[in-house]
């Protein structure tokens, strides 16, 4: 059965990258009718914090991300400590104590002999006395996972066939000096245990995924099948990394971004399909296909989000808008014509208190000079209330008649006399709101 995992650290709030990953695990194993695992990568207790795994969840569920279950990699320590001394016995796993200065200088010596700066496993060779003292020296060191130096290949769902040298990649540490787990390990046993079938993720774990391979290997386990993808840059292809914590997903939704606006954006940006505005999940789950996202990076513009938004609202009936369509003020009876008048001329639900302001208490009339005495002419022919849909073309005809403006010159002026905009809602639809609101004034 089709598994897959989205498994955030909680280190912080999840963004749009983020998104980009638990969206398309999440289609996956909808679409497959398989399970979608929330898994909280946790091991690191210095950085994971509580309301940042409840912030995950609020945001997922928001979104309408349903998770079938939820894992914690800090509930599942002694399966970790059991897979690495199955390491150790294999002979896969070492020892090393090597400071981050001295490592630090290794790599600089590799790069100024103009080679790749990959560990010189210089531990391997440590006789258990120097390892003693060392470790009477410096404490216990961390441990290394022992690479078999052979190519690592997979077939990945984006990037196509992929060859990796493993003696190009330094043995991943697993275990750190104070005993602290790292994801490498925790993942690979997490996703062997819970039967993990498919791991989309980006295209910076793609050389984790390579030693992951091996670990998974080494310890028994079926290999899921990964697909990397791209990584979003800016509108320009300028690099989104350092402003990826103004993209949070709690932003985006304080901002008034709707969620179908942001999964349609997400479940196609990157892929040959196009973008269109979806209403239902099922139709994002039914469409998807992984095999149609290009490995090049993927332009991401927040201000994309905004016409999806407006497309989205203006589909949506009262009922589902309604607690807005009061905050912003407007009273209960008068919500019907209000929304009906304004969901076409509004980005985000933000945007209602404005027009329900000019409704209330008038707008300050855009008159030109030429249509000086154009407007109060027009006025003295406003039919007698109550007004209806039918008021504004009876009103322009004998504006018409009497002044023989027509078109633009004619609807224009009463336009900007009644809103003081130049564009705005239909007037047939807004002229009954406001002669409404004015007469319980
Ligand atoms: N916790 C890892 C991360 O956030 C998970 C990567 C993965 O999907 O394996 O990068």
């Amino acid at each position: 059965m089709t598994t897959t995992r989205f498994a955030p650290s909680p280190t912080g709030f999840i963004h749009v990258g983020n998104l980009r990953t638990a969206l398309m695990n999440y289609l996956i194993a909808r679409k497959a009718g398989g399970t979608f695992i929330l898994r909280i990568d946790d091991t690191d207790p210095e950085r994971s914090k509580e309301e940042y795994v409840d912030a995950i969840k609020q945001d997922l569920e928001w979104l309408g991300l349903h998770w079938d279950r939820v894992e914690r990699q800090s509930d599942r320590l002694d399966h970790y400590a059991d897979a690495a001394d199955r390491l150790r016995k294999m002979g896969r796993f070492y020892e090393a104590f090597e400071t981050p200065t001295e490592l630090d200088l290794k790599r600089k010596k590799q790069l100024n002999m103009g080679k790749p700066p990959v560990y010189d496993r210089a531990a391997l060779n440590l006789s258990d006395a120097e390892k003693d003292a060392l470790r009477a020296e410096r404490g216990t060191g961390v441990w290394r996972f022992k690479l078999d130096h052979e190519r690592i290949e997979w077939n990945d769902g984006i990037l196509g066939d992929i060859s990796i040298d493993a003696a190009s990649v330094s043995d991943p540490v697993l275990i750190k000096a104070d005993g602290q787990v790292l994801y490498t390990i925790a993942s690979v046993v997490d996703d062997t245990e819970m039967g993990v079938t498919d791991v989309v993720r980006g295209s910076d774990h793609v050389t984790n995924t390579a030693t992951q391979i091996q670990i998974i290997k080494a310890l028994g386990g079926a290999c899921p099948r990964f697909a990397h993808h791209s990584l979003l840059t800016g509108p320009q292809g300028e690099a989104l990394s350092k402003r990826l914590g103004t993209l949070a997903l709690r932003d985006l939704r304080e901002q008034g971004v709707k969620p179908m606006a942001l999964l349609s954006l997400m479940a196609r940006l990157g892929s040959s399909d196009p973008i269109e505005l979806r209403s239902e999940m099922a139709e994002l789950i039914e469409g998807f296909d992984i095999n149609r996202f290009g490995a090049a990076p993927t332009k991401f513009d927040v201000q994309d989000l905004f016409p999806l938004t407006a497309k989205h609202l203006q589909s949506l009936p009262l009922s589902e808008v309604a607690e807005a369509v009061a905050e912003a003020g407007v009273p209960a009876d008068l919500a019907e014509p209000f929304w009906a008048m304004a969901r076409e001329n509004i980005t985000t639900l933000g945007d209602l208190k404005a027009w329900w302001d000019l409704c209330r208490d008038g707008a300050d009339p855009l008159i030109a000079d030429e249509d000086r005495d154009f407007i109060p002419e027009a006025m003295a022919l406003l039919p007698e209330g109550p007004f209806d849909g039918e008021t504004w073309g009876i009103w322009t005809k004998a504006v018409k008649e009497a002044t023989g403006r027509k078109g633009k010159g004619l609807f224009m002026p009463l336009r900007k006399a009644l809103t003081g905009m130049e564009r705005g809602p239909e007037m047939a639809t807004l002229l009954p709101l406001l002669q409404v609101i004015r007469a319980r004034g």
